[in-house]
């Protein structure tokens, strides 16, 4: 038996049906954005009515801000196995704790990655000296292809890889600490984009040996707005700040040529100037506490079961075709892309939405590198799966379906049900498209 799912915000809400009435909304799209763990939206509700701005003022709804701000700081440094001198920066999310620490790359740094990666990993990197590794079909060719272009890059300028723990397409988690391991020997620094690794599996910088780490709280059952970036202090005390301004400025003064002169913080503020996101910070902080409490080897077993219920319908469907880049047997966390033969994605997606209430999502989920790999090695005519008037790019498409610690295992019976109805009698309603979207 499985444990009971986490309560989380929106569970048994009802949404209108194109065919009419209404139905209980069983959201599939926890990759994009998690519901928010009930227990997070009460820790947070018992708290709004004292903040106050962080590290300003001497009143008291300033002081227990500011006191509030640093716990969560400890709490997600403890969540993340922190090492002690590691900076942890609390940031609006992934994409922003990459461009962060894009930004504090040393002079002449290297960066290498590979082209599955999600775009917030892919694209901070342009100005860097980048090089981009083909896919790999599976672990060890992965380190291999890694080795290979460290052990031809200059060894004494400084590199840092970026790797993502698990794919936001196929969901498949990669050998983080081989990759860790062989970016050391080759004296690289390497950054784990855990977007959809944390919600699902404990990561610790401690034992993966990684230099850094950035995720997002709204993808940890937290709301929106803040992420984190924790790790190795000195490239991040050695960069300008990510933003100039107020927080990170310790002393400013009038420059004799008219100007001004600053003098930079050199912790955690230096790059978190303005006033900084508290609500969003504990946020975070709660959303840990919470998956540590529930126990994230239980919630991630629990997991497992739905994945494989998922994997073993999905199997039994005519047509399906289940995205992987390392095959069946890949060691993998709640998300799962396929596409289904004469069906465009959006169209599948359009009637799991219209007709069963079944929140999911398609197209090319800001990985377009990797779903034109993953597609392209598989099929014949990229209009196969697409309505004929589809342009290749909009019928290069899967269909993502994703969950983690609220869905109850009914949405999963629900998903499967729903998409085998379509699959072998097709839809009830016309679809059409407007915008490259398909609506009833
Ligand atoms: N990396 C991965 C693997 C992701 O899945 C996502 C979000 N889809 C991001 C980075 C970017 O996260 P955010 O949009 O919260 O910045």
């Amino acid at each position: 038996a499985i444990c009971a799912p986490l309560p989380v915000l929106g569970a048994g809400i009802s949404v209108p049906l194109a065919t009419g009435g209404e139905r209980s909304y069983a959201a599939l799209d926890y990759a994009a954005s998690a519901p928010a763990l009930k227990r997070v939206w009460d820790d947070v509700a018992a708290y709004a009515p004292y903040y106050g701005s962080v590290h300003r003022g001497a009143g008291h709804l300033s002081q227990l801000s500011t006191d509030l701000f640093e716990r969560s700081r400890a709490t997600v440094a403890a969540f993340l196995g922190c090492r002690p001198d590691d900076e942890l920066l609390f940031t609006r999310s992934t994409t922003d704790s990459l461009n962060l620490l894009a930004g504090a790359l040393p002079e002449g740094c290297e960066v290498f990655v590979f082209e599955t990666e999600h775009h917030a990993a892919l694209l901070p990197w342009r100005s860097a000296r980048l090089t981009v590794l083909d896919a790999p079909s599976g672990h060890d060719e992965a380190v291999r292809t890694l080795e290979r272009a460290l052990a031809a890059r200059d060894p004494y300028g400084p590199a840092l890889v970026c790797v993502t723990g698990a794919s936001n397409v196929t969901g498949e988690i990669w050998p983080v600490r081989e990759l860790a391991a062989a970016a050391h020997a080759h004296g690289a620094r390497i950054v784990l984009d855990a977007a959809q690794l944390a919600p699902h599996r404990p990561v610790s910088l401690t034992e993966l040996d990684v230099d850094w780490v950035a995720f997002s709280g709204h993808k940890l059952y937290a709301p929106f707005g803040a992420g984190v970036l924790a790790g190795r202090a000195d490239w991040l005390r050695a960069a300008e700040p990510y933003l100039a301004g107020g927080g990170a400025s310790r002393t400013v003064t009038r420059a004799e040529d008219g100007g001004v002169d600053v003098a930079w913080h050199t912790g955690a503020a230096r790059h978190e100037a303005g006033s900084p996101n508290v609500i969003g910070a504990y946020a975070v902080a709660a959303a840990c506490s919470a998956l540590t409490e529930a126990g994230q080897d239980r919630l991630a077993a629990r997991e497992q079961a739905l994945l494989e219920r998922l994997l073993t319908g999905l199997a039994e469907l005519p047509g399906i075709r289940v995205l992987t880049l390392f095959g069946d047997d890949a060691d993998r966390v709640g998300v799962v892309s396929f596409t289904a033969e004469g069906w465009h994605s959006s169209h599948l997606a359009a009637a799991l939405s219209a007709e069963y209430a079944i929140g999911v999502r398609d197209g090319l989920f800001c990985a377009h590198p990797l779903v034109r790999t993953l597609l392209e090695a598989g099929r014949t005519e990229p209009g196969e799966c697409g309505a004929p008037e589809e342009t290749d790019g909009q019928a290069l498409s899967a269909v993502r379906v994703s969950f983690g610690a609220g869905t109850p295992e009914e949405h999963v019976e629900r998903f499967l049900e729903a998409v085998r109805e379509l699959v072998t009698t097709g839809a009830r309603l016309d679809y059409r498209t407007v915008d490259g979207r398909w609506v009833p």
